[in-house]
């Protein structure tokens, strides 16, 4: 018995990560071709029928791409959102949807064993109206596992903070540099979504965060294992996304999370919880 996890890849270029037990499997998010899902599943020894669903915390491309989409209508797997973000991933792909089984939920279910809730996160622009992230629950060994998944967002306030407290497993966006996005060329306007509170996170507020859960977690394994994801490619480097991280955890007397950055194209180590 065992709950696994594993960040196929994120940032601008496609984010994916699959979360699978004994019984069943799920995707969230829908950001890779086809052919890098069939070819990455299948190293992580998962088939495509084993996939309940795929989770989609929003209808931006990176999440959900139309070669994803071929994905899951080959294999036959139900998208799993809310109502609003599947109305936003309609306006963009309507006749691919419309052959897709869907689920929609208000906020809280169970697929197999593992139970899923969601909640709002703070990243909206004029394409997009809802964005989602998500916590996952497996019972192993007679005690609750937990898994919480907040990319793309531009802020984080106490009700994301409160749904993410005792996390075995954090994805959490580190998006930018503040230096580093402010003297880049993008556009002014892109510059300021990016920084507005329904953008991007940005290397500090993401650490911060981590500590804030860290301090107002009741359990001695919690965020035992944080990855930084959504590194912008532009904006940010790997390596100045865990600097940061490690030295406000320092500040903050932390050190015994387990530190990863997600990396675009490339799958993470698989945390194996058993
Ligand atoms: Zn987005």
């Amino acid at each position: 018995m065992s709950l696994n996890f594993c960040v196929l890849s994120s940032g601008s270029s496609g984010n994916c990560s699959v979360i699978w037990t004994d019984k069943t499997a799920i995707l969230i998010d829908l950001g890779c071709s086809s052919k890098y899902l069939t070819e990455n599943l299948d190293i992580l020894g998962i088939s495509p029928q084993k996939l309940e669903a795929v989770m989609i915390t929003h209808a931006h491309m990176d999440h959900i791409s139309a070669s994803g989409f071929n994905f899951i209508a080959k294999n036959n797997i139900p998208i799993c959102t809310h109502e609003n973000v599947l109305k936003d991933i309609s306006k963009k792909y309507g006749d691919k949807i419309e052959k897709c089984a869907n689920i929609t939920f208000s906020k809280n279910f169970e697929l197999k064993d593992l139970a899923i809730e969601s909640f709002d996160v703070h990243h909206k622009d004029r394409n997009i109206s809802k964005t989602l992230g998500f916590t996952f629950f497996h019972f192993l060994n007679k005690r609750q596992y937990k898994i919480g998944y907040i990319t793309d967002t531009g802020k984080i306030c106490d009700k994301i903070i409160a749904n993410l407290i005792n996390t075995n497993i954090l994805v959490i966006e580190s998006n930018y540099n503040r230096m580093m996005l402010e003297a880049s060329l993008r556009p002014y306007d892109n510059k300021a979504w990016i920084l507005s509170d329904n953008g991007h996170l940005s290397n500090e507020c993401a650490a911060m965060a981590v500590c804030k859960i860290k301090k107002l977690s009741t359990k001695a394994d919690s965020l035992k294992y944080v990855f930084l994801a959504h590194i912008s490619h532009h904006n940010n480097m790997q390596d100045l996304a865990l600097k940061t991280a490690r030295e406000i955890f320092s500040q903050n007397n932390i050190n015994d999370i387990k530190l990863f950055t997600a990396k675009r194209k490339q799958k993470s180590p698989t945390i194996r919880i058993k």
